[in-house]
């Protein structure tokens, strides 16, 4: 049962690299898996560790291992593994099974007894890893790292120059590779391939065979369109000829597109998979196999130096064929990749095998003969890992600095334990799960310390953040300060006013909403009672900063679901008072190596913990039309006293389309299906204080069915709807549609979600969609969303935040991302303030890289 991948493991690039010692290449390898379980324990019953390939790279190791405390250490992951391994399946935090006697020779006595926990057993074999790691490194220096000394500013200065700089740029060619976002030297040496051709293996076309995929070299004869499939449509064939036979070529689209580009007699290369021409066609004296849609470049005299190599092909546009731009890049490499400066230090170059720059842009652009085609491919060679980290580091590296700044700027030391809080946890109709424990010690951790909190907490729908920001809250009012509550809406944040009141009540806390709902008289007083210190918790919006609302001693900003306010917004709350703590909260469960890239400077806390009893919602997805089935069941649980949601999507880029949508659906239900039931709307094109109004009806009871697009995605309360219907659920992301099921499943009742979907049979929806079928866990979610539609789309690409990497790719490196953290913490712990001669070549191509690309988006 291979559920799913463990995030970055694919990225596990060490191929065959003679750079890295069997040990590197296995924890490397074994890092990633064991890093994810141990900071998701409940993922263990679910995770498929590649087995296989773990247990080849630990044989590997040993059998080159001299040092015993490697090999004893080795003898002991090996067996600790299998017991992991064991557990996938059968959930649960139960001893591992196995029996008592430890059977592994050469077992150490740390070993410890086979009863023991899953999480137990990735303490120990985290232990393991960390001694292995801190050995002194093997003998096997890096092949040819070259460290650039300071100062580095003149060649960075350089590599900023104007592409035309480059040879063969002139104006014109300078011009169109501005569409492609390519302004100077250095942005066309880091313009990296997307694709790799293999013209090592060029092949004969009287020895190719039907199936296979191949590489040929030809000439091309004739050119023609005509009309097929019984004159239903035109398709343009072609016929390519080398010196043992010929290969028949079809295009069915962009006919015109491709019958300008060829003429008969061009040398081409052509790629493609090769089939059987049908019978038909044989008739017509075509050659017998056929390539569809084949991928042909036309050589232009001097590429037949291009033979035998492995060639890359970049993405280009109008104007600059694939070849020329391949000779403008090649251009580039030769008179200035020798200037990129490669400034990490040796030894993290060495610990994780890594070229210098100039050697990586070489070999990514002029493969040696003797490359993988299948890591330029993806992105994995040597070649790429050293551009991708060096990319990385200097991201962690920035965030680390950034986070260790704060760390010095003097905050408030606020008194912990605090009684008030204390009581709190007395005064709760129920036990505090472990999860939330853990975090509000983490919180009262950075509170009591004298420097600003700056920590976000995740934890998925339900999860019980608002007790922790209570608390939190009250900590604060204890040392006599306030604290501000901001929430995304004014609905929420009368939402939250309501239901912290009734907790704050009992432990003496004061609390006032100020929202633009609060007008008149009401409004002026709970201004002055903030501005003399009569209130300790303030509930508003993003107003209550911006608007700069006067506190009499602002200690704590806490930002609830902090993706809808952007990273830009989030360092605000910092000009009002001196440094007040700030905790951030979201329910967009985010996957590690995302959550490092995005908030390396900011602390995180997981809520891994839903409240016990929650029963989780039934969802069922339904095709279209099945949805008079769906309308059935509603119908049933609105008769039975429930209310509903029936939300539709964003199906175009027109909010005018999709409020067409929502209106005509609303419509259309009160007048069909659900005739005779009270229905509210609610679109994006309301205003805020309509969509609220429409919003309090339905919690109110006033409608029974709230029709909606996606605008009641986040925190609208209402126990009492326990159905949910999504309509054209396969145009919705699978984080989103998580967060909007948490709209159900929130009182006593069973709660009921149905994704109506059109799709194909055997269409890759119906499999997306099953994931919310089968689970309810936002993390697991939220990774399979993260690898199906990436991290712009996952997390909204109007206010994502994330930095514009020319090379890296969250998804694929992630094992990357957690190396280049690793070490970028490690290095600035060494050197605080960066004022080693060492880090003196670091330091300035930090300020380039921040200054640049990395900056976007961010604030300090
Ligand atoms: P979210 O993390 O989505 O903001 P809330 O803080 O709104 O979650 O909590 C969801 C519900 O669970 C609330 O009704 C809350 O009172 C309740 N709750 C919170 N913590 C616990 C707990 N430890 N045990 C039982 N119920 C809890
Ligand atoms: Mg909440």
């Amino acid at each position: 049962m291979h559920e799913y991948d463990l995030p970055g493991f694919h990225a596990t690039p060490l191929r065959g690299t003679d750079h890295v010692t069997p040990l590197e290449d296995l924890l490397c390898a074994l890092t990633p898996p064991l890093e994810y379980l141990a900071s998701a324990p409940h993922q263990i019953a679910r995770a498929a560790l590649p087995l296989d390939a773990l247990h080849a790279k630990i044989d590997r190791t040993s059998a080159v291992a001299a040092d015993t405390r490697v090999r004893a250490a080795l003898a002991e992951v090996r067996v600790l593994l299998d017991r992991l391994a064991r557990r996938r399946g059968d959930g649960g935090t139960a001893p591992v099974p196995g029996g008592g006697a430890v059977s592994a020779p050469n077992a150490g006595e740390g070993m410890i007894a086979s009863t023991e926990t899953p999480a137990e057993v990735l303490r120990r074999m985290l232990d393991l890893v960390a001694m292995l790691k801190s050995l002194p490194p093997a003998e096997s220096a890096p092949a040819g790292y070259a460290r650039s000394a300071a100062p580095v500013g003149p060649q960075i200065e350089a590599l900023h120059m104007p592409v035309q700089f480059v040879k063969g740029v002139g104006p014109r060619r300078a011009e169109q590779l501005a569409k492609l976002g390519i302004a100077t030297v250095d942005d066309l040496l880091f313009h990296l391939a997307f694709r790799y051709e293999d013209r090592r293996d060029v092949r004969a076309i009287n020895a190719l065979r039907p199936g296979e995929e191949a590489t040929v070299e030809a000439v091309l004869d004739s050119v023609q369109e005509r009309w097929a499939g019984r004159g239903r449509r035109r398709i343009l064939e072609a016929v390519a000829t080398d010196s043992t036979g010929a290969l028949t070529l079809v295009w069915y689209h962009q006919l015109r597109y491709f019958q300008a580009r060829f003429r008969p007699g061009q040398r081409i290369f052509l790629h493609g998979r090769v089939e059987p021409l049908r019978q038909a066609a044989l008739g017509r004296g075509l050659a017998p196999l056929r390539v569809i849609h084949p991928e042909i470049e036309i050589l232009e005299g001097e590429e037949r130096a291009e033979i035998g190599r492995v060639v890359p092909v970049y993405n280009t546009t109008a104007g600059i064929p694939g070849g020329a731009m391949r000779r403008l890049v090649h251009s580039a490499v030769e008179h200035y990749a020798a200037r990129v400066p490669s400034a990490l230090p040796a030894a993290v170059a060495r610990r994780r095998g890594l070229c210098d720059l100039a050697t990586a842009l070489r070999d990514v652009h002029q493969p040696p003969p003797d490359a993988d085609v299948a890591a330029l491919n993806a992105a994995t060679s040597p070649a790429h890992r050293a551009i991708v980290y060096d990319e990385l580091f200097y991201l962690q590296l920035g965030m680390a600095l950034k986070k260790s700044a704060l760390a010095r700027e003097p905050g408030i030391a606020f008194t912990v334990p605090a009684a008030q809080a204390a009581r709190l946890a007395a005064t709760l109709p129920f036990v505090l799960t472990a999860a939330q424990r853990r975090v509000i010690a983490e919180i009262e951790r950075d509170m009591a310390a004298p420097r600003p909190m700056h920590r976000l907490v995740q934890g998925d729908v339900g999860s019980g953040k608002t007790i922790v920001a209570l608390h939190a809250a009250a900590v604060a009012a204890e040392s006599g300060y306030q604290v501000a509550l901001m929430a995304p809406t004014e609905l929420l944040a009368e939402q939250h006013c309501q239901t912290i009141r009734a907790f704050a009540a009992p432990i003496g806390l004061r609390v006032a909403l100020l929202t633009g709902a609060v007008q008149g008289k009401l409004r002026g007083r709970t201004e002055r009672a903030i501005a003399r210190g009569d209130i300790d918790l303030v509930i508003g919006t993003h107003a209550l900063i911006q608007e700069g609302v006067a506190f009499h001693r602002l200690g704590l900003g806490i930002i609830d679901e902090q993706h809808r306010f952007g990273v830009m917004q989030r360092a605000t709350p910092k000009r009002h008072g001196t440094n007040p703590d700030i905790l951030l909260m979201t329910a967009t469960p985010i996957p590690r190596t995302l959550a490092l890239t995005l908030y390396g400077d900011l602390d995180v806390s997981v809520l891994d913990e839903l409240p016990p009893g929650r029963r989780p919602v039934v969802t069922r997805v339904y095709p279209q039309k099945q949805r008079e089935r769906v309308l059935e069941i509603v119908r049933h649980e609105l008769d039975a006293g429930r209310q509903a949601y029936v939300v539709c999507p964003l199906v175009s880029d027109s909010e005018k389309t999709d409020l067409l949508a929502a209106t005509s659906m609303a419509r259309d239900l009160a007048a069909g299906p659900l005739v005779g039931y009270r229905l509210g709307l609610v679109h994006g094109q309301m205003r805020a204080d309509e969509k609220d109004e429409v919003m309090r009806r339905f919690r109110k009871g006033d409608h029974q069915v709230l029709v909606s697009t996606t605008v009641i995605e986040v925190g609208i309360d209402v126990p009492n709807a326990t159905v949910m219907v999504i309509e054209h659920a396969e145009h919705f992301g699978l984080a989103q549609l998580h967060q909007l099921r948490g709209r159900v499943g929130r009182g006593a009742h069973r709660s009921l979600c149905f994704l109506v979907a059109s799709y194909a049979r055997g269409d890759q929806a119906r499999e997306r969609l099953r994931v919310m079928e089968e689970t309810g866990d936002g993390f697991r979610i939220a990774e399979k969303d993260l690898e199906l539609r990436g991290p712009g789309e996952f997390l909204g690409t109007r206010q994502s935040g994330l930095p514009d990497f020319r090379a890296a790719s969250i998804l694929r490196d992630g094992a990357l991302v957690r190396a280049a953290q690793e070490d970028a913490v490690a290095w600035l712990a060494a050197d605080p303030e960066l004022r080693s001669a060492e880090s003196a070549p670091l330091l300035e191509v930090l300020e380039d890289r921040w200054a640049g690309r990395l900056e976007l988006a961010r604030v300090g």
